[in-house]
């Protein structure tokens, strides 16, 4: 044996880094942003809205003993995600983790989807990652160390059975490979850049009522039966974010029930 590993759990541990969050008040964005903060993470949490859950989200951190603070911000914002990461380093310290899963999704045929709407999903699920990079590898870069994990999806890969969604499979298509050029483009200087590529995750997105038939259609075609937990989507966040992947960059790391095997 040439080297002694360092202690396994301790490579997941997280106390004292700072991390910034998108779509922290809901969803996926929400639960990952608590388990960074129960790994020993600060976390800055953005969202559009603060009525949307954003409140929540800094009361759990709080309640599990990390700071939090508050932004409430538009991803298609590259000034407001500049004065974003300021506040997140004056508040909480350099800046060491993101999580970006700010994102909507909507339908529509393609033959028939107007302009605006492909171009409004676009500018949050690609514009907005891009830009949310860039404001984090800024700081990034500058410390020569860093973690950033984007929130693409299986979509980026597979097209969905039954769902009329070009613009969203390609956005997150999109959000895959821009990951893996980030990656490329920053490898020499310490800043690491991975995706996640979630399967059907039971969030505010999909599991409205009138889409209980859907969700049905999601569990069966997924091989494991059933939908992932937001909580399904925390440890493979931590492994990203922490020292465990210290040698991942530029991977997409499905977590998809095994739905892309089929
Ligand atoms: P969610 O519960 O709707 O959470 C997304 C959050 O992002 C919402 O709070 C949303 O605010 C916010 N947001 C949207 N546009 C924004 C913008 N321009 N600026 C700032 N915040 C914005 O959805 P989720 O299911 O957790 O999705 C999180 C990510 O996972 C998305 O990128 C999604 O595409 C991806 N994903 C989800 C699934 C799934 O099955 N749920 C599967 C694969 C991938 P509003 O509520 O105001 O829109």
């Amino acid at each position: 044996m040439t080297e002694i590993a360092l202690n396994a759990p301790e490579m997941f541990d997280l106390s004292g880094r700072v991390a910034f969050v998108t779509g922290a008040g809901s969803g996926i964005g929400q639960r990952i942003a608590l388990g960074l903060a129960q790994c020993g993470a600060d976390i800055a949490c953005l969202d559009r809205r603060t009525d949307g859950g954003l409140n929540d989200t800094v009361g759990l951190i709080e309640g599990a003993g990390r700071k939090a603070i508050s932004i409430a911000a538009d991803v298609t914002s590259k000034t407001a995600l500049t004065d974003a990461v300021a506040k997140t380093e004056s508040d909480l310290g350099p800046l060491a983790i993101s999580v970006n899963a700010a994102g909507i999704a909507n339908a529509n045929p393609a033959e028939e989807m107007e302009e605006e709407q492909y171009q409004s999903l676009m500018d949050i699920n690609m514009k907005g990652i891009f830009l949310s990079c860039q404001a984090q590898a800024n700081a990034m870069l500058r410390h020569g160390k860093g973690s950033i994990i984007n929130i693409a999806s299986m979509s980026g890969i597979i097209v969905n059975k039954g769902l009329d969604q070009v613009h969203y499979n390609a956005s997150k298509a999109g959000v895959i490979h821009m990951s893996k050029s980030m990656a490329m483009e920053w490898v020499s200087r310490g800043v690491r850049v991975n995706s996640i590529s979630p399967g059907y995750t039971a969030t505010p997105m999909n599991t409205r009522p009138e889409m209980i038939h859907q969700t049905k259609e999601f569990e069966t075609q997924t091989p494991m039966g059933r939908m992932a937990s937001v909580n399904e989507m925390v440890g493979p966040a931590i492994f990203l974010a922490s020292d465990a992947s210290s040698f991942c960059t530029g991977v997409d790391l499905l977590v998809d029930g095994g739905f892309c095997c089929w």
